[in-house]
């Protein structure tokens, strides 16, 4: 047997994982005079290395790859956007059960996916707490909003997230920052929208747009998927990790792939067993208590792993629902081709990725609509800084070569809109993870496997999202491109030659830089649908593929009743009480809006509820 080593310090805390809900954990819980040691997969993030001013010319062959991967369809590396992931990790390969479609985006790197993710910043309604009271289908949270309204007002001052003051039921203002302008294309969604009686408001982003906690304010590059090197938007990392180490409470170990949880003889956790990555040993960690916040399905995964004879389904899993009612965000978008944009003067459009959105505005009208749960809607367009591939579409759009073929894509640049919806899922029994009993990545960890499957709820949001994006697109006279219309994220199909300009896509979520369109097959094991998504099976409105928004939650969900759930109201097992979930695993549905903003202020709630109970040496 490996020789295992194996720490004497009992640490107060171990947290696993330091992306959005590890890195808010780590924070809340050192300015609370808490001693964190952190475990991360991957390694440190080096400010230097972010990206977001790089030129396509600084990238080696202008980003095609050293082989010119970007014709072919191969994988290009990360020389250009930094975002340290994607859907195929070198070593670290998922399975998809056949007839499901599955797409699992991961990041390894200090601070995970909020290094490189959209800021959509959105608060939950309070309808969007108690979604079976309201129409009778999936599960009620333990909490409501105004248990989680004091935590968004505290992640948003510390934060800081553009936006107005509207009074829409569906979308709670925050604390805001002043927002940027609106540019010509959103003022044309906004009149567009009018038009059908829509209402479409400023974004709300994770951005500061005033300097706070040492941050300067944003100054408008408009690539915050690439990193901020002055830390104006939101990162775990930079924003709260970094500042966590100088309390001098926080240790990080990076490059520590955790393994297994380790039980004691009363059935708590004692210690976290993980792979150090950079000597390939195997070594353990004492704790008196564990936040798991990996990522849901890896926190899922990590239970599903951690079986003993006390816990012979997993660790906290004696409801038998951890990895059940996995969840994504549902997408669709539609894009077009606006004439009113043809022959603008160009002016700088840069910004901040997206400045307008448009929230729910049916909340109170489903029993007229055939699906019962909401989308908001997510606007792209603009004269952008052309990053790699930007021309792809026009190029093959265009006739000719040389000075004539310049002209076309000059003229043709900027004049898209594009507009993607994000829509809420439904839990449902199709929908899960758990562990494949014949695959381990390579450091010997059993691997999960996913299924999936979208009921015609979501089906019917989709049909919904693409009629109006139609009647929006074609009241501002815009001509819908064939192949305008897609599932939209991560683990989309590529389409070569027909779609729109890069520019027109909404480019802030589920948008992942060089890997798009990549599908993730470990040897052996294709996923179902191949390189096509499932937006693309004939007969089917185009809805993204699972997993490909990059917004998975549920697997480990929270509730009053321990029959049917993991972790009680203050996201603590019901089976195991030092053990705790501070990611997007707790998430009993997923509403339509992202589940960052979410996952932040939980932590931060969980992390005060851990720090009293600590004290008063309740667990
Ligand atoms: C391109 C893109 C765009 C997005 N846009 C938006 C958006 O606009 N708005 C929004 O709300 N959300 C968006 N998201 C989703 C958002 O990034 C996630 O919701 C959020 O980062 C999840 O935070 P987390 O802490 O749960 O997990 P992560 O951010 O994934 O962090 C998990 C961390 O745990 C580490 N880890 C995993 N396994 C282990 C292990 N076994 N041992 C030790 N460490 C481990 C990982 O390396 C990682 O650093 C986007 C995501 C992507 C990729
Ligand atoms: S747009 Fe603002 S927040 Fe985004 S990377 Fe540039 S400076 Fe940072």
């Amino acid at each position: 047997m490996a020789q295992v080593t194996t720490g004497t310090t009992v640490h107060d805390v171990v947290v696993i994982g330091s992306g959005a809900g590890g890195g808010t954990m780590t924070k809340v819980l050192a300015d609370l005079g808490v001693s964190v040691l952190l475990l991360e997969a991957g390694p440190m993030l080096n400010p230097a290395d972010l990206k977001e001013h790089m030129w396509p010319y600084e990238a080696p062959n202008r980003g095609a790859g050293p082989h010119g991967e970007a014709y072919t369809g191969g994988r290009t590396g990360f020389s250009y956007s930094a975002t340290y992931g994607g859907a195929q990790l070198e070593g670290e390969p998922y399975t998809v059960a056949p007839g499901s479609d599955f797409s699992w985006f991961r990041s390894r790197i200090l601070g995970g996916r909020t290094n490189h993710y959209g800021r959509v910043t959105l608060r939950m309604s309070d309808y969007d707490f108690k979604p079976r009271s309201t129409d009778g289908l999936g599960w009620d949270w333990p909490i409501s909003y105004q248990d989680l309204a004091p935590y968004y007002d505290k992640a948003e001052r510390f934060i800081g997230v553009t936006g107005t003051t509207e009074g829409i039921r569906s979308a709670p203002d925050g604390i805001f920052n002043p927002p940027a302008a609106l540019r010509a294309h959103d003022t044309i969604v906004q009149r567009a929208c009018a038009k059908l009686g829509i209402r479409a408001v400023a974004a709300r982003q994770a951005v500061t747009t005033i300097a706070r906690n040492g941050r300067p304010a944003c100054h408008y590059c408009g690539q915050c998927g690439r990193g901020c090197k002055t830390a104006s938007n939101y990162a775990a990392s930079y924003v709260q990790i970094f500042p966590a180490m100088q309390t001098g409470r926080v240790q990080v170990v990076a490059n520590a792939m955790a393994r297994e949880l380790l039980t004691d003889e009363t059935g708590k956790v004692s210690a976290v067993s993980y792979v150090d990555k950079t000597t390939g040993t195997e070594k353990q960690v004492r704790c008196r208590t564990v936040v798991l916040a990996a990522s849901a399905c890896e926190s899922a995964r990590l239970l599903l792993n951690s079986k003993s004879p006390r816990h012979p389904q997993g660790l906290a899993n004696s409801s038998g629902k951890v990895g059940r009612y996995l969840m994504d965000t549902v997408g669709s978008s539609l894009s077009a081709q606006v004439p009113a944009l043809s022959g603008m003067p160009r002016y700088n459009s840069d910004g901040y990725g997206s400045h307008l959105y448009v929230p729910w505005w049916l909340w109170d009208k489903h029993k007229s609509l055939n699906f019962p749960r909401g989308y908001h809607i997510e606007v792209g367009g603009g004269y952008g800084m052309p990053g790699i591939g930007s021309f792809t579409g026009s190029v093959n759009r265009a006739e000719g070569y040389g000075l004539k073929m310049k002209q076309a894509i000059r003229d043709d640049y900027g004049t898209s809109i594009g507009l993607s919806g994000r829509g809420e899922m439904i839990p449902n029994e199709q929908s899960f993870c758990e562990i494949d009993p014949n695959v381990k990545d390579s450091f010997g960890i059993p691997v999960l496997r996913f299924h999936w499957g979208w009921s015609e709820h979501e089906l019917n949001q989709v049909r919904h999202m693409q009629q109006t994006f139609r009647e929006i697109l074609e009241s501002m006279g815009g001509r819908i491109a064939p192949g305008g219309a897609r599932g939209g994220g991560a683990g989309q199909a590529q389409t070569t030659g027909t779609g729109p300009q890069r520019g027109a896509q909404a480019p802030q979520t589920g948008q992942a830089g060089p890997q798009t369109g990549q599908t993730n097959a470990p040897a052996g094991q294709p996923t179902s649908a191949g390189p096509m998504a499932q937006a693309d099976i004939p007969g089917r409105p185009p809805i993204s593929r699972g997993g490909a928004i990059i917004h998975e939650v549920g697997t480990v969900r929270m509730g009053d009743d321990r029959q049917t759930s993991v972790l009680n109201r203050f996201c603590q097992a019901h089976d195991v009480k030092n053990l705790f979930v501070a990611d997007a695993a707790p998430f009993v549905s997923n509403a339509d809006k992202n589940p960052t903003h979410t996952i932040v202020a939980l932590a931060w709630r969980t992390a005060e509820y851990l720090a009293a109970e600590l004290k008063k040496a309740n667990v």
